[in-house]
């Protein structure tokens, strides 16, 4: 049987050998040997609430993912090279989410490398090179990926903004320098990519694409206003771009009224990337696109991914989004969301340091601010509330520019109890003078 070491020699031995900027989460670091749905056990097996993970979409240790996962390690697993029916199986899946015209999936291993790929698809399809995207953005670790987000390119000791890469502002309608009570706040952040692809041109260059995560999620849980990609998207395609939407966070039923968050907007991306929930945690990334990018692709070498694709990703990844329908999870997402953002914008009414609470479906996000006037960050009192919910298990997180903004995102198997759980504690929490502005 699996004999995990003690907490204390796992640290040690943690600091040792693994690199110092692989953060832990907690100043207490939690451990977890077990997890049940939206459970997880730590080494004495004490359940803690997971509001925080997307990964186990549809709850940790998922009994149909165990045994699909079985059944396939039994039989066989191989690549794209040979025909097996569980690929297509899987692409029929993910396409019968999708509208029209996107029809052609790529199987691959992370969000990072499907982002990665949805660069040189755009790259092939608009002969451009430049990518127009938003501060704060997240697309994964790569190379190519940290050049395109913000978050890491421009934090402290990032490698700073590529000469091919255009920033707009995040279309955030509560901090940002445009704001919800502007009715024309969506037209004034659109504005900026004509400004973005006018840079473009006078480097002599060409605008490859538009990439965002449909609602940023690291950017701080944000929603950008309606009317705001679809001025985007068509401003990108003029410019002969294509537009990227990265539904990682957002995919898959999390947002209740919709699968995927670009319906919100009224847009079709060019390109869909997909990643985190659609494995339940094994490592699955998919990009869906057009067959006319796709053949603009093709003109180039193969492409092959060893592990992308493989017939046991695929029999899971098939499996996570049946279970999503089967369970009806993202109707719960709907109702559970619902009840969670009515509860925080009660919480808001009594606690001066909520300054907005925002969101969709289990997609929420709870900004700090010290001084609901200048919407200062409330950045010290995140991380306290953080750690106090954690004291309290139940697993929360922070997100944006000064990470003032608590990220409430938890698997959609999420009861109606535990709703209840999290804004009981939060209130609790914000009445501690040390969590208050
Ligand atoms: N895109 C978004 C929006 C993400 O949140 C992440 C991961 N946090 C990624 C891409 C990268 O995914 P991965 O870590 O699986 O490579």
């Amino acid at each position: 049987a699996y004999k995990p070491l003690p907490k204390t020699e796992t640290l040690g031995k943690r600091r040792k050998h693994f690199g110092e900027n692989v953060k832990l989460s907690y100043s207490d670091p939690a451990m977890f040997l077990r997890g049940w749905k939206h459970h997880l056990f730590d080494e004495w097996g004490r359940p803690h609430l997971d509001a925080y993970n997307n990964v186990p979409h549809v709850g940790h240790a998922h009994p149909r993912i165990q045994a699909i996962a079985a059944d396939q390690l039994m039989r066989m697993n191989s690549n794209t090279r040979y025909l097996h029916p569980a690929q297509t199986d899987f692409a029929d899946t993910v396409l019968a989410k999708m509208p029209d015209p996107l029809s052609v999936c790529f199987f691959v291993n992370s969000g990072t490398e499907a982002n990665e790929l949805a660069l040189r698809l755009a790259a092939a399809h608009s002969g451009g090179k430049d990518i127009v995207t938003a501060n704060h953005g997240y697309h994964g670790n790569t190379t190519g990926a940290i050049a395109i987000s913000a978050y890491k390119f421009n934090a402290k000791g990032g490698v700073g903004q590529a000469d091919w890469v255009q920033l707009v502002d995040v279309a955030d309608d509560f901090a940002g320098p445009f704001r919800r009570d502007d009715p024309d706040c969506a037209d004034k952040y659109a504005a900026q990519i004509d400004e973005a692809i006018a840079a473009v041109t006078a480097r002599g260059s060409k605008v490859s694409g538009w990439i965002s995560e449909v609602f940023p999620s690291v950017g701080g849980q944000i929603i950008p206003p309606q009317g705001y990609l679809p001025q985007v998207y068509a401003k990108i395609r003029a410019a002969g771009g294509v537009c990227i939407a990265d539904e990682v966070q957002t995919g898959l039923g999390r947002l209740g009224d919709y699968y995927f968050a670009f319906e919100q907007q009224g847009v079709t991306p060019d390109i869909v990337v997909l990643g985190k929930p659609i494995g339940n945690g094994h490592p699955i990334g998919v990009v869906v696109t057009t067959p006319e990018i796709a053949a603009s692709f093709a003109k180039g070498p193969e492409y092959f991914s060893t592990f992308g694709g493989s017939t046991l990703s695929c029999r899971i990844g098939a499996e996570v989004l049946k279970i999503v329908d089967d369970e009806g999870l993202q109707d719960n997402a709907r109702q559970r969301g619902k009840e969670l953002l009515d509860g925080l914008r009660k919480l808001q009414e009594k606690h001066a340091v909520i300054g907005d609470v925002r969101g969709m479906g289990l997609f929420v996000g709870v900004d700090l601010v010290t001084d609901r006037e200048t919407r200062a960050p409330a950045t010290e009192i995140a991380d306290r509330v953080i750690n106090r919910m954690k004291e309290s298990r139940i697993l929360i997180g922070s997100e944006g520019a000064h990470h003032n903004v608590l990220k409430i995102r938890p698997p959609l198997t999420i009861e109606a109890d535990d709703i209840n759980r999290i804004l009981h504690q939060l209130d609790r929490i914000f009445r501690e003078t040390a969590c208050q502005p």
